[in-house]
């Protein structure tokens, strides 16, 4: 295989595995397609292989005019990986959605003029959603998600691709994408693994939109000394598993990885009238354990009032910042 012609859509995907809270080690030199990469998280790795192209619409003659599809090309056959996960992908640029298609249902030899397509409307309410299932027929189904979900998709892989398998429960899966709130009750489906994807789906769409919100909500600044670098991440101010703990923006903030880990080992915190605080006991305990190193630049760094969302109803509620002040000890 020559030189690609692929840089876009291998930035698009380092930056949509960041923009999960992951990152990217390269395996293989970037300048050969497929791509191989390594996802990884603090101790979770997971090397991929990753065969993409540019979604392109319909046209044709004997093509519906609602979809998308890929042109394969430079590519005789998929060849998954061993002892890891191969992705055909197509991308959408205009609305930034991804699709991805089953690698174990197209693993012969390739046809001539070989594409792989998937409903305009599957990918539409995947830039609404994050996510949304499209049924192929003959078992198949396709996954159009959104940048955000990408790390979630992997993960999910191949139990999310196995939907294809029933009809109704593909349809339970959309519902899901479109109200992530539904109570777990409610979800009608016999087989256990496909109910367990739903759930686990469920909450991850959860968990992305209220990254995404409170993300937005400081336009991607850490609330307390302002840095963007894309080193921020979506904190809880009641904890997750609080019994008040809520995913409403106003239960967020957004912080950079120091300032979150400050946070919520209680160096730091934020008083109902936004101004930001040190902890004065945190501080005299971590100079008796002589760990108090770097205070100085550490306090110098800090605002003294948040950066605030120019949302009013998106700004961090008092009695959610009194119950988790509470919550983590402050003195
Ligand atoms: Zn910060």
């Amino acid at each position: 295989m020559g030189r690609h012609n692929k840089y876009d859509l291998l930035e698009k995907l380092v930056s949509a595995v960041n923009d999960s809270g992951w990152n990217v080690a390269y395996l293989e030199d970037i300048k050969q397609h497929p791509f191989y990469l390594q996802v990884y998280r603090d101790n979770e790795s997971c090397r991929v292989k990753i065969y993409i192209w540019h979604l392109t619409h319909g046209g044709g003659k004997a093509r519906p005019k609602d979809e998308y599809r890929i042109q394969i090309t430079g590519v005789d056959k998929f060849e998954p990986l061993q002892g890891g996960k191969t992705l055909i992908l197509g991308y959408w640029k205009e609305a930034d959605v991804f699709a991805g298609f089953d690698v174990r249902k197209h693993l012969g030899k390739l046809g001539a003029s070989p594409s792989m397509q998937i409903r305009e409307d599957a990918l539409r309410k995947a830039y609404v959603n994050g996510f949304e299932p499209c049924d192929k027929g003959n078992k198949e189904v396709a996954i159009a998600f959104r940048p955000d979900f990408f790390v979630d998709y992997l993960q999910s892989l191949e139990p999310l691709h196995d939907f294809g398998q029933s009809t109704k429960d593909i349809s339970v899966l959309s519902e899901v994408a479109q109200n992530p709130e539904i109570n777990i009750a409610n979800i009608q489906i016999q087989n256990v693994a496909r109910k367990t994807t739903v759930v686990s789906v469920s909450k991850k769409l959860r968990d992305a939109s209220f990254r995404k919100r409170v993300l937005t909500a400081y336009s991607f600044h850490c609330a307390v000394c302002g840095v963007q670098l894309k080193l921020v991440e979506a904190a809880h101010i009641i904890p997750v598993n609080h019994d008040n703990g809520t995913d409403e923006t106003r239960n967020g903030l957004a912080l950079c990885a120091l300032h979150h880990k400050a946070y919520d080992q209680a160096l730091i915190t934020i008083a109902e009238n936004y101004s930001v605080q040190i902890s004065r006991s945190r501080v005299s305990e971590l100079q008796s354990q002589r760990m108090s190193d770097g205070l100085a630049k550490f306090s110098q760094d800090l605002r003294p009032i948040i950066i605030l969302p120019p949302a009013i109803s998106d700004r961090p509620h008092a009695e959610y910042i009194r119950i988790a002040n509470s919550a983590r000890g402050w003195k």
